[in-house]
């Protein structure tokens, strides 16, 4: 069995989530999971398989790499590869069925011709920049590189994307509707030149939730299919009824009584006021339990709250478990994840840490193994 430090991974939360978007999203538009990045920490390949059973139609990846692992997985359902590709990756794009974002004429170009070479026709999404500032051809430019996209033969340019920039954030809602109507400009522009695009799409998460469709017919979800909330979506926006996807899970390895005023862990930053008990727990920042959390995160033990004290080290984690009745050697902790009434989730932990939930997830590192559970069984 090895260290007692795993992270679960509900699929019947997942699904449920997918199932609350697609609702959302309506009948007519089709729902791109996004899994990139490992599926922000919860693993892809199995999250992917879950999601194209349940009917995703598309799936988004950062990089081909990604889109491979997938296909090699038996993924069958479109991939877009939303950063596009590196030259001498065209091939790979084309043999495996990724259809890449591109945001550049030589990307066209470079993948036209091995296109041709391959007998074949390469589907592209291409990405206005409306506002983000990031990847994507600037909406000024696009009358230019509609004209010049024309010329390849190999290509199809199945799709139009853009990205938004604070869909979640309802005090810049008019910074989005102008990247909205920039983007429909652009649509139109591309029509004009003769392009049929069959993909129209411009909503994450939180423009998923909060900003209607306008003439756009694939929705891009992320962090709601994980269950993210409550920084993801705008604080106008009534929240729906997702559920977190993973919780983070280790055992006390070692209980010690400590008398008061004896100091503990690296930098000596805490020092007891009472007699305590204190326990060790075999997680650390390596893991992805982050160093910012020391003497200020929490955990669960026997359904109450443990405060973390001293430093969170690489492979080790200190907490005061002396107002936890009967703690034992081996009890479980939850670091992440819910525990009877209490619970401890992503969003929270991301606002202790100044940053966001996505982030804690991407975070827990590859030593932690995935388990896959499901409501009724528990651990599959
Ligand atoms: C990651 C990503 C998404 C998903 O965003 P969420 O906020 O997680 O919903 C959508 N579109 C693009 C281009 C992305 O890179």
């Amino acid at each position: 069995m090895g260290r007692p430090t795993w992270a679960e991974i509900n699929l019947d939360a997942l699904a449920h989530n997918l199932h609350v978007i697609r609702e959302r999203a309506g009948a007519k538009v089709c729902v791109m999971a996004a899994v990139k990045a490992n599926a922000y920490g919860h693993g892809a390949v199995e999250c992917a398989r879950r999601l194209e059973a349940e009917g995703t139609d598309w799936f988004g990846v950062a990089l081909p790499e990604e889109g491979i692992e997938l296909r090699r997985a038996g993924i069958t359902r479109p991939i877009l590869g939303l950063g596009g590709f590196w030259k001498g990756q065209e091939a790979a794009c084309l043999e495996q069925r990724l259809t890449p974002v591109v945001y550049r004429l030589d990307m066209i170009e470079s993948l036209d011709r091995a296109a041709r070479e391959a007998r074949a026709i390469a589907d592209v999404h291409v990405k206005i920049d409306t506002g983000m500032g990031r990847l994507g051809v600037r909406a000024d430019q696009v009358s230019e590189f509609a004209q010049s996209a024309k010329r390849f033969t190999n290509i199809r340019i199945d799709g139009l994307m853009t990205h938004l920039a604070a869909a979640d954030d309802e005090t810049k809602a008019d910074f989005t509707n102008d990247q909205l109507l920039s983007f429909q400009n652009a649509v139109r522009i591309f029509r004009e030149n003769g392009f049929a695009p069959k993909f129209i799409h411009a909503a994450n998460s939180a423009a998923t939730f909060a900003h209607a469709r306008d003439g756009e017919n694939l929705v891009r979800p992320g962090g709601t299919l994980y269950g993210f909330t409550r920084d993801v979506l705008p604080a106008n926006v009534e929240r729906p009824p997702l559920r977190p996807v993973m919780s983070l899970h280790s055992r006390i390895m070692l209980l010690k009584k400590v008398p008061r005023g004896e100091q503990l862990g690296y930098g000596c930053t805490f020092e007891t006021k009472r007699d305590s008990l204190i326990a060790t727990l075999p997680i650390g920042y390596d893991d992805g339990y982050r160093r910012a959390l020391s003497n200020r995160g929490r955990v669960i033990v026997r359904g109450e709250f443990a405060p973390v004290v001293g430093r969170v080290s690489m492979d080790l984690t200190l907490v005061d478990v002396t107002e936890v009745a009967g703690a034992s050697h081996n009890d479980e902790v939850i670091l992440l994840g819910k525990a009877g009434k209490l619970s401890i989730s992503a969003e929270e932990i991301g606002a202790m840490m100044k940053t966001i939930s996505y982030e804690i997830t991407c975070g827990i590192s590859a030593r932690v193994p995935r388990i896959y559970t499901s409501d009724q069984e528990g651990v599959m």
